[in-house]
């Protein structure tokens, strides 16, 4: 694995940019409850990534799989509490787009933005940057997530294990900072994870409201999650970030290869007009 951060401008020069697969975050600094630090997001992209090159260069050795830093530039619906650095829609489109831009005047033509938060306005954001990079340079760029994130409503089965599947059958719309996520962290980074999650109360929220950052801010109360928290575990994190990594390899090895990726291309939510209005 490739570090370019760690890289000179002459050896990138040097890699072979066809045999190649460049992998790049984008997430928030943002709250995420009393228990999980600001950085969540962006530790969870970090992760994937690595746990998805270790998968890649196992099944598949002769891909050179590259990394760049994080960038947390992110869009969110969240208002009112500390510690949230969020942007535009359009400012986060438009830095997508430029930062896509960049990396392909390095001619690196396998782009995969993980967009580790789960935002609907987010992931269009980074979906629309790379539609426009693709229809001006050739396909180049995908950002999986948003097809994560919705597999559901696209009809992708995620081959969850059953311990997961079972939990989510009793703790639906966990959308923020609740189980998945701090079992993820507790797998991640553990000791950023405050044990104070163990009695956190659950806070619930119907999906058709998340489009509403008033509604939202009411159901998180005076913690900031949305979800459940308590019913977090290390061993369930374990099995979510390897689940999310086996996802994303996938995809990034059909997308090397172009063959079926177009269906992990864009957020089920992609298609309303009404998501793009905030890019108008
Ligand atoms: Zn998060």
């Amino acid at each position: 694995m490739y570090e370019l951060y760690n890289k000179t401008w002459k050896q990138i020069e040097e890699i072979d940019k066809s045999k190649s697969i460049l992998f790049v975050t984008m997430a928030p600094i943002e709250e995420h409850s009393l228990h999980l630090p600001l950085g969540t997001d962006v530790y969870e992209g970090e992760y994937w990534i690595k746990e998805t090159i270790k998968l890649i260069e196992l099944e598949s050795p002769d891909i050179i799989c590259c990394k760049l830093p994080a960038f947390p530039i992110a869009s969110a619906g969240i208002k009112g509490l500390y510690g949230c650095i969020h942007f535009k829609p359009k400012t986060t489109y438009h830095v997508a787009l430029e930062l896509l831009e960049s990396i392909v005047h390095w001619d690196f033509s396998n782009i995969i933005v993980v967009a580790s938060h789960g935002d609907p306005i987010h992931q269009i954001a980074v979906e629309k940057a790379c539609k426009k990079i693709n229809k001006k340079y050739g396909t180049c760029a995908i950002s999986p997530m948003g097809a994560f994130f919705s597999a559901n409503e696209l009809g992708i089965n995620l081959n969850l294990p059953i311990e997961i599947k079972n939990i989510e059958k009793n703790a639906e719309n966990d959308f923020h900072a609740g189980w998945i996520e701090t079992s993820c962290m507790l797998d991640i980074k553990r000791n950023l994870v405050s044990d104070c999650y163990k009695s956190l109360p659950d806070t619930k929220i119907a999906e058709k409201d998340m489009i509403s950052a008033k509604k939202q801010r009411k159901a998180m109360g005076e913690y900031g999650h949305l979800g459940y928290p308590a019913l977090s575990d290390k061993s369930i994190g374990k099995s979510l970030n390897l689940n999310t990594a086996q996802y994303l390899s996938m995809v990034s090895i059909k997308f090397f290869n172009r063959k079926d990726y177009t269906v992990y291309m864009f957020h089920s939510l992609y298609k309303l007009p009404l998501m793009h209005l905030r890019f108008l």
